[in-house]
This record gives C-alpha cells, structure tokens and sequence, in this order.
C-alpha cells in the first residue's frame, strides 16, 4: 500500500523524525487556513504548496510551487487542486490532484549553506536484511545518479534482528560529508528513519531531498512509503490511509472479488489459474503477435462464478479484442470448468469478442466436447500452441 506524502511524513515525525511541517487542503479557502495557522505555529511567511498524489517528480510536472504572501497561497493552490498532473512517473494522461499539502518553506537562507540528500530505507532481497540507500546527490532522480555517477551512492545493510547500531548510522552521516550539529542531527535522523522503517512493517521509505537547513538541522522534505500489505493487519490504523482514488478501477474491484488481477495495454484479455502459467500465457499471446491486456489469475477454484466475475473485469477494459482463457485442470476438473464458462457467457449475454479456450488436464476430453457443443462463439484448443495460432487467427 503506498502512501501520500503527508501521510508518509505523519508516520515519521510520530518516530521523531524531523520534517518539513504541513497541512493539507482540499481546496483553495482551507490552503489559506493552513497557511495561516502555519506562520503561527512556525513562524515562516514563506509556503510551498504540494500536490498529493502517488507519482514521485511532481516538482518537474509543476506540481510543487513556492508562494510568497498568501494571494499567491490562494492562487497557486486553487491552480494546482483539479489539475491532471503529468509526471515523468504517471502516464500521459496524468493523476488527478484532489488535495494539496502546504508546507513550510525550509530552504530559508542561514548561517551556512543549504544542502540536498537522497536516503531511503528498503528490504533488500538478495541478502534477506534491510538497506539504507543514501547519497549526496539529493533533489535528484536516483535512477540518473544510478546510472551516471554510481560511485556517489552509498549503501550500509542493516541486519533485521540486531537493528541498526550507531556507529552505521555514523557512518551515515560521516559519507555524506557532515560536521558538527548537522552531522549529530543526521545520525539522530537515520537512526529514527530505519526505527519508522521497521516498526511500521514498512518495505519503501524514500525520503528525497533530505535537506541539511542553513541553521544546521536535517529534515525529511518529502516521504515516499510503501507499507507491506501482508503486514496491514498488524496496524489497522493504518488501514484508514488508503486512498483509492490513486488506484487503478479495475485493480481495485477486481482485488474486492478475490482476483488478481493487472491491467496493461494490450488487446488480448487473459483468464488463467495459477501466476506461472499466467505469466507463460502472456508470453504465448505475445508469440501469436497480440500484446496481453491484463495478468488474471482466478485461483484455484474457477467455477462459473469466479469465471463471470473474471470474464467482467476484463470486458471493463475497452482495448480487449479477444479473450484466451488457459486453465489447468488438476484439482478443479477441466469439464467443471468448461461448464462455468459455458454459464458465464450465458449469463453475461453481449459478449462481442472471440473467445479462444484452453483447458487441459483432468476430463479435457469432456470440457472440450462441451465447448464444441454449446452453439457459443467459442474456439476450444486443448494444445498451446493450438490456443495460439486460434489467437492469432482471431487477431488477423
Ligand atoms: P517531488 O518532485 O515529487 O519529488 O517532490 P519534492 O517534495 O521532492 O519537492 C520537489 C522539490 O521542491 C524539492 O526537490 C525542492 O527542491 C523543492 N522544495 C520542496 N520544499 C521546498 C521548500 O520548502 N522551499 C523551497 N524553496 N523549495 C522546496
Ligand atoms: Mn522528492
């Protein structure tokens, strides 16, 4: 489950972290409140105002801007609430801003020169601990910094049942060329960050920039969370934190039926039971010259109700030109499931595309005779490649 940025900084500070504070609007009249009651609370009279949605590079997309007065509060967050928020990580179409986060403005000028940091916090599969990930470039896409200058990314791997010890978190802020209070303030803050990490079943914590603030303070200015969804019924609380609205429509209903499901761009619709031989599925559609619509996986159990359901989540997407169902029949026997796809069609009554079906295993026989016999506009196939080249016969 990903969360807003403010969402995100709320869990951190609840750690002591430090970060940038802010409060979210929802429309133009409450950005000015929040302003307000931010220059009584911190002083500043400067603000940045903040699209909240889940794509990170909203500052590039014109989606983070700094206001001077509170006329600029108003206008710049009326602009910014409604917009389509093109980002170099939405698509093209862009994610709609419902709500804005006014923040402080923290690059005040100072004593000493402001400075930018990259650090996340993330489980690192290969070596089964966990990871933070840091580096002086801040403010910058990491995956450039990858890629261009890999010598300035540091790493330091946290073993999960020991936690993190100081002189890691030293080490930290020693890389990162820190001194004095700036350098015992970071320590405190990598320290806080992997306890926020951890303690919150978390498996993303991104925080780029981390800003060292002209007076010498370290301070999270933007949080990117991911929470381990196997861990959500550890903290309920946190339940309340989906927004879904920045999920995909489908994604979401089909997830409420017990599907899993992806929706992609291509224009053949797959309905298959287990992930392995959705993912081979996918890669036969691909051989037969159509690009997958969408991964399904309708589980073990593919009765006529699961397949209806199926069969509606991927008729919602209106780039499927045909459906090429690929079920193996071991504990759930092949005829059953021919019969539940005889009743879904059925029951749905307008289905317009071809539908191409592959069952094999127990009874294939049966299921296929069935098909053939049921007068649907259906193509039976008990081979792979036979479901291919029916897919690629449909497509041409
Ligand atoms: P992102 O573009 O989605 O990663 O959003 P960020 O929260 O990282 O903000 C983008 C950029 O806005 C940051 O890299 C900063 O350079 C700038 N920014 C954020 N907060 C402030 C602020 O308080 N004052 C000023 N002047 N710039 C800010
Ligand atoms: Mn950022």
């Amino acid at each position: 489950m990903n969360l807003h940025e403010y969402q995100g900084k709320d869990i951190l500070s609840s750690f002591g972290v430090r970060i940038q504070r802010g409060i979210v609007a929802k429309n133009a009249n409450e950005a000015v409140a929040a302003a307000k009651q931010l220059t009584t609370e911190t002083g500043t009279s400067w603000h940045v105002i903040k699209a909240q949605v889940h794509a990170g590079g909203r500052g590039k997309g014109g989606g983070v801007k700094l206001a001077k007065n509170l006329k600029e509060v108003e206008e710049i967050a009326g602009n910014i609430i409604g917009m389509q928020l093109v980002t170099p990580q939405t698509s093209a179409e862009g994610k709609k801003v419902h709500q804005v986060l006014v923040a402080e403005d923290v690059y005040y000028p100072g004593a000493s020169e402001t400075s930018e940091f990259y650090v996340s916090v993330l489980l690192n599969r290969s070596t089964g601990r966990n990871m933070i990930m840091y580096s002086t470039e801040g403010g910058m896409d990491i995956e450039t910094v990858a890629e261009e200058t890999p010598h300035l990314i540091f790493t330091e791997e946290i073993d999960p049942s020991v936690g993190i010890l100081p002189f890691q978190a030293r080490r930290v802020a020693f890389n990162l060329g820190l001194e004095g209070n700036a350098f015992k303030e970071m320590t405190k803050f990598i320290t806080n960050l992997y306890t926020a990490y951890d303690k919150s079943d978390s498996s993303l914590f991104e925080i780029n920039p981390v800003l060292k603030t002209s007076d010498d303070k370290i301070i999270a200015v933007d949080a990117k969370v991911t929470i381990d969804d196997n861990a959500l019924y550890r903290h309920k609380d946190y339940l309340d934190l989906r927004d879904l609205r920045e999920e995909n429509a489908i994604e979401v209903e089909a997830g409420a039926l017990g599907l899993n499901y992806v929706d992609l761009d291509g224009n053949v619709g797959c309905m298959v039971n287990g992930a392995g031989l959705a993912m081979a599925t996918m890669d036969l559609i691909k051989q037969a010259g159509g690009e997958p619509a969408n991964f399904l996986d309708v589980g073990g159990t593919a009765d006529a109700a699961r397949v209806e359901a199926a069969f509606r989540i991927i008729l919602k997407d209106p780039g499927v030109k045909a459906i090429l169902i690929n079920i193996f029949g071991g504990i759930v026997r092949c005829d059953r499931v021919a019969q539940g796809v005889i009743d879904a069609y059925k029951n749905m009554g307008n289905i317009k595309v071809p539908i191409i079906v592959r069952l094999q295993g127990t009874n294939a026989d049966i299921a296929k005779q069935l098909l053939d016999d049921s007068g649907l506009d259906v193509l039976s196939a008990t081979e792979f490649q036979e479901a291919a080249d029916k897919v690629q016969a449909v497509l041409a």
